[in-house]
């Protein structure tokens, strides 16, 4: 996987218990999973104060990322949740404009961007999750949708926006269908990603890792992460199961 240190990341979206959560960095502790690879998890809010302190005993190496979180600083937002808030109970990444925000939650490409804005503004990385829907894709207009995603976000936080930030490549047709991208698909896909932060900075591009999501399971991990332009995972259903986690992040050394 070259220059780039790949990544593993869990999304448990709306699912998981403290019980889970120790289940979890037992197995990437015991297994010495976090060697090599940075490993992201990613719990419900109100696990995460729980989970950094599980994590500070457990396995220190695992890095703390937010779900979602609101573009404004903080006042009067009931249920809304801050870059700030997240930081006090340990998170350093966040996750920006995931597929079921966009498409459950109706985000526009320009609150993303106010989102990924608001993350490296409060000193927290953000990933910056893209896609096209399956129509789309059949349509022939994948590649449109992935730069319209992302030329909003340039437009809004500048050439030199994806320094320290991550960006995610999340098919909407393969999150939670059980059928993910070939390895072919993924990485033209990727490929191209990387190519529009070529064409602003050579540098970035090189340097920027970009992950796959989209029912990534063990069994096709290791035949993705070996595709030159992936440079590891975002993983859904399969991070709830503790064994097939740390089997795919086995599949990204
Ligand atoms: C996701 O939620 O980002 C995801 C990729 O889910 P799954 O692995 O379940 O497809």
């Amino acid at each position: 996987m070259g220059i780039r240190k790949p990544v593993v990341a869990a999304n448990w979206k709306m699912n998981g218990n403290k019980q889970l959560v120790t289940d979890f960095l037992k197995a990437v502790a015991d297994s010495g999973a976090s060697t090599n690879i940075d490993i992201v998890l990613s719990p419900p809010a109100t696990l995460l104060d729980f989970t950094q302190t599980q994590r500070d005993s457990l396995c220190k190496d695992v890095i703390l990322a937010a779900q979602n979180m609101s573009q404004l600083d903080n006042g009067a937002y009931t249920g809304e949740l801050s870059a700030q808030l997240f930081k006090d109970v340990g998170c350093n990444w966040v996750y920006c404009g995931h597929s079921e925000r966009r498409h459950k939650y109706g985000e526009s490409s320009k609150l993303v961007a106010k989102k990924f804005i608001q993350a490296k503004k409060n000193g927290l990385v953000p990933v910056l999750c893209v896609g096209e829907t399956e129509e789309e894709r059949k349509k022939g207009k994948a590649f449109s949708r992935l730069t319209s995603q992302i030329e909003a976000v340039i437009n809004l936080a500048g050439k030199d926006c994806f320094d320290n930030a991550i960006l995610a490549y999340e098919p909407v047709w393969a999150i939670g269908t059980g059928n993910a991208a070939s390895p072919e698909i993924a990485q033209e896909a990727h490929k191209f990603i990387r190519g529009m932060v070529a064409a602003m900075r050579q540098e970035c591009s090189e340097n920027i890792r970009i992950l796959y999501g989209g029912s990534v399971k063990p069994e096709n991990a290791k035949e993705l992460f070996s595709q030159p332009d992936i440079d590891g995972g975002l993983i859904g259903g399969a991070s709830l199961k503790p064994h097939d986690f740390v089997e795919i992040c086995q599949a990204a050394k």
